[in-house]
C-alpha cells in the first residue's frame, strides 16, 4: 500500500542541512519507519513495505524549521514521529522521504496554574517524575507511558489511564494550546488555543507539526495499584461499572479482562488463579477501604494491591501495563496468532451489549473492557482480542459488532476509519493551510486527497 515515489539522495539531503543530526543507514531508518501496524494482521501485510529515505533528528524548533525548508523546497514527503509507540502505521511513511524524530524536543518548561508548557518530544513518563513532586500529574495518559511521547500522544492518541476522570484528549479543558509548524516554503509558527488545538489532535500529524503544547494537570494523588479476581467476567464488568459510577471513590483506571485474555498475562501468573477474570485498577489511597467493601460484595477478592511507587520500586509491572492495547501486548508475547479490535460500545446498555457478544463469540474474541467518562456519564470502550484465522472473518466479526450498534476501528490507517467513519471537515481545511502541497505524513487524511469542494 506504500506509494510509488521519484529516486532520492539522502547523502546528499543530509549533506545539506549542515549538521542537523540524520540517519541513512537503512536498518536504523526502517526501524524508525515503524510503528505497532503490526498488532493487526492486515496492516501488517499492507505496509510491511512503508519505509523513509532518512531520519532527520533536530535538536531544537529552528532545526525543524530548516528541514521544513529543504523539504518543501524538494517536494519531499514528511511524517513528524515521536515514541513510534502509535497503532494503525500512523507515523509509517507511506511515501518515503523524511521521518522527522521530535524526540529532542523534550524540554518541561513550565506549569502554571496547573498547566504544563512541554516540548513536543518529552516523554509522558519524565513529565510525571517531573511534575509529581511539584504535585501535578497528567490528567491522562496512555498505557505506553514509558516510552510514548506527549506530541505523539496528542497527535495519535485519544485517552487512557485517567479517562476515567477527565474523558478524552479532545473533550474541552485538557488540550490547552499548541505551538504548530507549518508545512511551507518560509514555515510559519503557529500558536493555538483551546478547541482549535482539536485542529491538529488526533490528525496523525498530517497536519502540522507540534513543537510545543500546553495541557492541564491534575493534582497529584497517591495511587493504590489493584489486581482484582474474579470467577465470572460479567459479575467483574458490574463491578468495574459500580465503580466508574462511584463518585466518592477516587480512581485513575477501571479495567476489566476476560479469563481467556488474561491467561497470558504472564507477569501476574503467580497472583491469579487459572481461568479468573481480572480487574485492574488505580485508586487514591483515601478509597482503598470503601472500594474494598464494594469489591467483597460484588464476590471479587484482591490478588494484588501495592502503592504504585512500591510497584516502581519492586520492579513489578504496573497494573496498568495490563489495561488497554497493552493487554493485546501481554497476549501477543505468549501468541503470535493473536489480533484486537478497538470498538465503542453503545451509549446505554453496554453491559447487555457485552453480554450477547461474548454469547455470540466466546473464546474466539475474549472481553476486554476499559471505562471512562463521556459527557459526563460513564462510557465503555471494548478492546476485546482477537483469535485470528482469516481476514473475511475478521470483517465478518467486526460487521457483527457493529450490527450490536458498536464503533468499530476496522484495521485500517485511514484517519477517517478510526471509528467515527466520517472526515473532519475541520483537520481538512486545516491541513489545505498549513500542508499546500500535501507533503506532511501523505496517505492517511482521505478527506484531503480529494480536491477542495467547490465554493
Ligand atoms: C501497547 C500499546 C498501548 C497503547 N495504549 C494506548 C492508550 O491507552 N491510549 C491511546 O490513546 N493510545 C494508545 N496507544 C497508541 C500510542 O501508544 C499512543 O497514542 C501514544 O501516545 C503515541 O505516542 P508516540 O510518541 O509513540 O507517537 P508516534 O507513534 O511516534 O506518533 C503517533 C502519531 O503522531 C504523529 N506525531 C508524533 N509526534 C508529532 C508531533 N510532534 N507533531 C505532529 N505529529 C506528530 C505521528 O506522525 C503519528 O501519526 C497504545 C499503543 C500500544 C502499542
Amino acid at each position: 500500500m506504500t506509494q510509488s515515489r521519484p529516486s532520492f539522495d539522502a547523502v546528499a539531503f543530509a549533506a545539506a542541512l549542515g549538521g542537523i543530526p540524520c540517519e541513512t543507514d537503512p536498518t536504523l531508518v526502517r526501524q524508525k519507519s515503524r510503528d505497532f501496524y503490526w498488532y493487526s494482521p492486515v496492516l501488517k501485510k499492507q505496509l510491511d513495505d512503508a519505509i523513509a529515505d532518512i531520519v532527520v533528528m533536530p535538536r531544537h524548533e529552528e532545526d525543524v524549521v530548516e528541514v521544513v525548508r529543504h523539504c518543501v523546497a524538494a517536494r519531499v514527503p514528511l511524517t513528524p514521529r515521536g515514541g513510534g509507540t502509535g497503532n494503525y502505521g500512523q507515523a509509517m511513511p507511506l511515501a518515503g522521504g523524511v521521518v522527522l524524530d521530535l524526540t529532542a524536543l523534550n524540554s518541561i518548561q513550565s506549569i502554571t496554574n496547573g498547566v504544563l508548557r512541554v516540548g513536543a518530544g518529552a516523554k509522558l513518563s519524565d513529565i510525571e517524575v517531573r511534575c509529581r513532586p511539584l504535585g501535578w500529574e497528567l490528567r491522562m495518559f496512555p498505557s505506553t507511558r514509558r516510552t510514548a511521547t506527549i506530541g505523539g500522544f496528542v497527535a495519535g492518541g485519544t485517552g487512557g489511564i485517567g479517562s476515567i476522570n477527565f474523558g478524552q484528549l479532545r473533550d474541552p479543558g485538557t488540550l490547552v494550546g499548541a505551538r504548530v509548524l507549518t508545512m511551507e516554503a518560509e514555515p510559519k509558527v503557529l500558536e493555538l488555543h483551546g478547541a482549535e488545538v482539536n485542529c491538529v489532535h488526533h490528525a496523525y500529524g498530517t497536519n502540522g507539526i507540534i513543537t510545543e503544547l500546553s495541557i492541564a494537570m491534575a493534582p497529584t494523588q497517591i495511587w493504590v495499584d489493584y489486581v482484582v479476581s474474579f470467577t465470572d467476567f460479567m459479575a467483574l464488568a458490574r463491578f468495574c461499572d459500580a465503580v466508574a459510577r462511584a463518585d466518592g471513590i477516587a480512581k485513575r483506571m477501571v479495567s476489566a479482562v476476560d479469563g481467556e485474555a488474561a491467561a497470558y498475562f504472564r507477569p501476574l501468573e503467580e497472583e491469579l488463579e487459572p481461568g479468573d477474570s481480572v480487574g485492574l485498577f488505580l485508586i487514591a489511597e483515601q478509597s482503598v477501604a470503601p472500594f474494598e467493601e464494594m469489591l467483597r460484595a460484588h464476590g471479587g477478592t484482591v490478588s494484588r494491591c501495592e502503592r504504585e511507587t512500591e510497584i516502581e520500586a519492586r520492579g513489578l509491572v504496573p497494573a496498568f501495563e495490563f489495561t488497554w492495547n497493552h493487554c493485546t501486548l501481554q497476549a501477543l508475547k505468549v501468541d503470535k496468532g493473536i489480533t484486537y479490535l478497538q470498538s465503542r460500545l453503545p451509549a446505554h446498555g453496554y453491559l447487555d451489549t457485552v453480554a450477547e457478544l461474548i454469547a455470540n463469540f466466546g473464546k474466539e474474541v475474549p472481553m476486554h473492557l476499559e471505562f471512562i467518562r463521556a459527557d459526563g456519564e460513564v462510557a465503555c470502550i471494548g478492546l476485546p482480542l482477537v483469535r485470528y484465522s482469516t481476514e473475511p472473518r475478521l470483517r465478518a466479526i467486526i460487521a457483527a459488532f457493529e450490527a450490536h450498534g458498536v464503533t468499530v476501528d476496522p484495521h485500517s490507517y485511514m484517519l477517517e476509519d478510526d471509528g467515527t467513519k466520517e472526515t473532519d471537515p475541520d483537520q481538512v481545511a486545516f491541513k489545505r493551510r498549513v500542508d499546500p502541497h500535501g507533503l506532511l505524513n501523505p496517505g492517511k487524511m482521505r478527506g484531503a486527497e480529494a480536491p477542495p469542494a467547490a465554493a
